[in-house]
């Protein structure tokens, strides 16, 4: 039983906004924790100035004043690689800079108390979650140690370890690292466990800014379990602005003859107003967006309606469906035997995304009974209650099973095929963790004294195709005839998705291996 002054957390520490909530064992309920300006949830933004730091609303309201210098969307950045094709896409579209720093890894640049400095994703996130600590703090009236940490389902190991590096240095012992939908899915289930009966199989459907995540799972007897998962780490409601933005821009040119592109300001008002229009545009059919001198003297002044919002964004909607009938074939399941369809993330307020979704379930009614914007921090919260050993009665032996969302597997060469970058798969996609598996490999040429494991994810049958995840060589290997000398591979997957595999010479008993972690500055 924790005690008063150690209360644990939910974060959902959101590519655009978080929210933090907390357990209130008295009352038996979740408290969403409101921040110093009455808000329920707080922008992902973090701001540098002549003189300090802002986090939140502060960061926020500033960034007209101050684009290059504020930073959001550091959940995109987390875990990845510099020369990632989404990292080198965004990068063209942020206000601030960002650059290639040691080991591939994105830095970010700005000018800090009149000084050039260079920020990790994973110190920017963890100014996000001091702030998400301290909102906590101030309503509990108690110092916070312990936090539930909650990440896309489709978050890579490299990015969910980022993460949790994030809490540590928010001074933040992260008791467990859980995916979004599953979050979401606690929520739900907490919410409708009294009516239920026997089991029911569950999709979340969670977009949000950046990010969009479906889940299957399965819920009865007071365990998730989650069936499968897929989504895209790169479609959110950023990317509806963005259309919405370059039309504006379109629209503005075609007025005034002025081009507002590389007027990063301008650029940033116009997206303030976009982004306010699309919100207005899930409950009435048409808005105006209206910006006073936006280039000099000229006035922007625009009517949208909702099918142009629409026709804009068309592709992406329908993109957003791909994961849902992906999500449906890797279950083995069809339409017809998903009980709920749960929306989760603001952008599921949008009307021809909830249409098409309901198209693709044949016109099932879709659960919007759980507040979008809140409810995977409410799951957090519960997840933490019941680490902390809080006895929830409404959980009654509650367990939380949790799946892989990307095969895991070693890269070998197969000799009599020529072709030296096969994918042997060690763990397949969907496997329920923490889970550990043991598999032999051999030697694969004559007089071999050495052997390199090169870890993957992902579902191609050449690891050329697949996630590089790390990569250990032993050494010393007795030389033999090719296939005489075997090593016992162990993948090693604990419950926060954090992997460490092991090989051993069985000859001499020699043993090397690597847990797979994101670089440290
Ligand atoms: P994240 O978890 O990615 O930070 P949220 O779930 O908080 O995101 O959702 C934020 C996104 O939802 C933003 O892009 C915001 O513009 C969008 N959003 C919020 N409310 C609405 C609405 N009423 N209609 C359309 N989009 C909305
Ligand atoms: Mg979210």
């Amino acid at each position: 039983m924790a005690g008063a002054a150690d209360r644990a957390i939910g974060i959902d520490l959101g590519t655009t906004y978080s929210c933090v909530a907390v357990w209130e064992q008295e009352q038996g309920h979740v408290e969403i924790i409101v921040n110093d300006q009455g808000n329920r949830t707080t922008p992902s933004y973090v701001a540098f100035t002549d003189t300090e730091s802002l986090v939140g609303d502060a960061a926020f309201n500033q960034i007209l004043r101050n684009p290059t210098n504020s930073i959001f969307d550091a959940k995109r950045l987390i875990g990845r690689k510099f020369s990632d094709d989404t990292i080198q896409g965004d990068v063209k579209l942020w206000p601030f800079k960002v650059i290639e720093g040691p080991d591939d890894k994105p830095m970010i640049v700005v000018t800090y108390q009149e000084q050039e400095k260079q920020f990790t994703a994973e110190e920017i996130s963890s100014m996000v979650l001091i702030k998400m600590r301290k909102i906590a703090e101030a309503y509990l009236g108690s110092t916070v140690t312990s936090a539930v940490i909650t990440v896309p389902a489709y978050f890579n190991n490299s990015q969910r370890q980022a993460t949790k590096d994030a809490g540590a240095t928010a001074g933040l012992n992260v008791m467990r690292i859980i995916n979004e939908p599953t979050a979401a899915a606690i929520a739900y289930g907490i919410d409708k466990k009294a009516s239920w009966h026997g089991k029911r199989n569950v999709m979340i459907f969670d977009i949000g800014g950046g990010t969009l995540d479906v889940s299957l799972l399965t819920i009865g007897d007071g365990v998730f379990e989650v069936k499968a998962t897929a989504g895209e780490t790169h479609l959110g409601g950023e990317d509806f602005d963005n259309r919405l933005v370059n039309y504006c821009v379109e629209q503005f040119k075609r007025k005034t003859n002025a081009d507002l592109t590389g007027n990063s300001r301008a650029l940033r008002r116009l997206r303030n107003e976009c982004e306010k229009a699309k919100r207005r545009l899930s409950f009435s059919a048409t808005t105006e967006i209206e910006i006073d001198c936006l280039d000099k003297d000229n006035d922007f002044y625009v009517t949208i309606t909702r099918a142009k919002f629409e026709q804009l964004n068309l592709d992406f909607f329908n993109k957003c469906m791909e994961p849902v009938e992906k999500c449906l074939r890797d279950a083995n399941m069809d339409v017809d035997s998903v009980d709920d369809v749960v929306l989760a993330g603001g952008s599921s307020r949008i009307p021809k995304v909830q249409q098409l979704l309901e198209n693709v379930f044949k016109g099932k009614e879709l659960c919007k009974g759980i507040n979008p914007d809140e409810a995977i921090a409410y799951g957090a919260a519960v997840q933490a209650a019941v680490l902390s050993g809080y006895e929830i009665e409404k959980l009654q032996d509650f367990t939380l099973l949790d799946v892989i969302p990307l095969s895991l597997g070693v890269e070998i060469s197969v000799p009599s095929t020529g072709d030296e970058h096969c994918m042997q798969v060690v763990i397949p996609r969907n496997t329920r963790v923490p889970i550990k598996v043991n598999i032999t490999l051999w030697t694969t040429y004559n007089n071999q004294v050495e052997a390199v494991f090169g870890i993957y994810e992902g579902e191609s049958s050449t690891t050329l195709n697949n996630n590089f995840l790390g990569k250990f060589v032993l050494e010393g290997i007795p030389p033999a005839p090719a296939g005489h000398i075997s090593f016992d591979v162990c993948f090693d997957m604990d419950a926060n998705g954090i992997l460490s595999v092991s090989a051993q010479d069985t000859s001499t008993g020699q043993k090397k291996g690597i847990t797979i972690i994101s670089k440290k500055q």
